[in-house]
């Protein structure tokens, strides 16, 4: 029985997913956590850019819509080169927001210096998805809470909290920035590695890679901005699993859904 140094290692970071931050390189560290002292362009080059695609609700299904898209110019609103790292949906407050997929939380964070605000991470294993891959999706901008602590499971459509306007905003020319409105920020990554490490509140997947949150719910391979920004007009257009107020999905059996439930026409 030869095994190779370095396995198990290999083997306990695939059981307990958190590993250390060496186990990060700088190019992921920066394109993921986009830390100031970061060129943005390592988040461009790790899918941070427009793709084109837009969601496309079900016909009998009244559903909270994106305002802000995904990887839109953000400069202006960062007075540096940034881009837009998910998409909002606005609502009401107190709006329940719901976990898109089964998962873990490996995040909770008041983000009291951050744009989010109160967000939550959850990471989905293939399992989670039927997808073959570790996939995280972020929701921020709580108005409280959320009440759940790290290493708790969440089932799909779990209330994780109430939509707010939390998050620090730019203050220009010495005066706060009109109210945010109430919305959600949604926002997902992806990798083929099972670990991540947590740097300063931020989730870093090992060869971790920014999706658009809309590929998502493809959920078909390819994911990544590239292949999407590609794809014929026609296939721009995604089909959005989602669940109803009532718990029932469409379609059935889904595993993925939008982080909002949708009324019925
Ligand atoms: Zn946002």
């Amino acid at each position: 029985m030869a095994l190779a140094t370095g396995v198990p290692n290999l083997v306990s970071a695939q059981a307990a997913g958190e590993v250390g931050i060496d186990r990060v390189t700088r190019e992921t560290l920066c394109g993921i956590g986009r830390g100031r002292n970061c060129d943005i362009k390592l988040a461009v080059r790790l899918g941070l850019f427009e793709t084109g695609l837009r969601p496309r609700f079900p016909a009998n299904a009244q559903c909270r819509n994106i305002d802000e898209q995904w990887a839109i110019d953000y400069t202006p609103k960062r007075r540096r080169e940034a881009y837009h790292g998910g998409i909002d949906m606005p609502a009401p407050f107190g709006a329940p927001i719901i976990a898109a997929a089964a998962g873990t939380v490996v995040s909770v964070s008041e983000g009291a210096n951050s744009f989010r605000g109160r967000e939550i991470i959850l990471r989905h294993s293939p399992s989670d998805t039927g997808i073959d891959l570790w996939i995280y999706t972020q929701y921020a901008h709580f108005d409280r809470g959320p009440n759940l602590t790290v290493g708790a499971r969440v089932a799909m459509g779990q209330v994780l909290g109430p939509t707010g306007n939390s998050g620090r905003r730019l203050k220009r020319g010495g005066r706060q920035q009109r109210q945010r409105r109430p919305a959600i920020h949604f926002a997902v990554w992806f990798s083929d590695h099972p670990g991540y490490a947590v740097h300063r509140n931020k989730i870093i997947p090992v060869k971790g890679r920014w999706m658009d949150p809309n590929a998502l719910y493809r959920n078909t391979s390819p994911f990544a901005s590239n292949a999407m920004k590609a794809l014929p007009k026609s296939d721009k257009r995604v089909p959005i699993p989602v669940m109803f107020e009532d718990g029932k999905t469409y379609p059935t059996g889904t595993k993925l859904i939008w982080p909002y439930a949708c009324k019925r026409k």
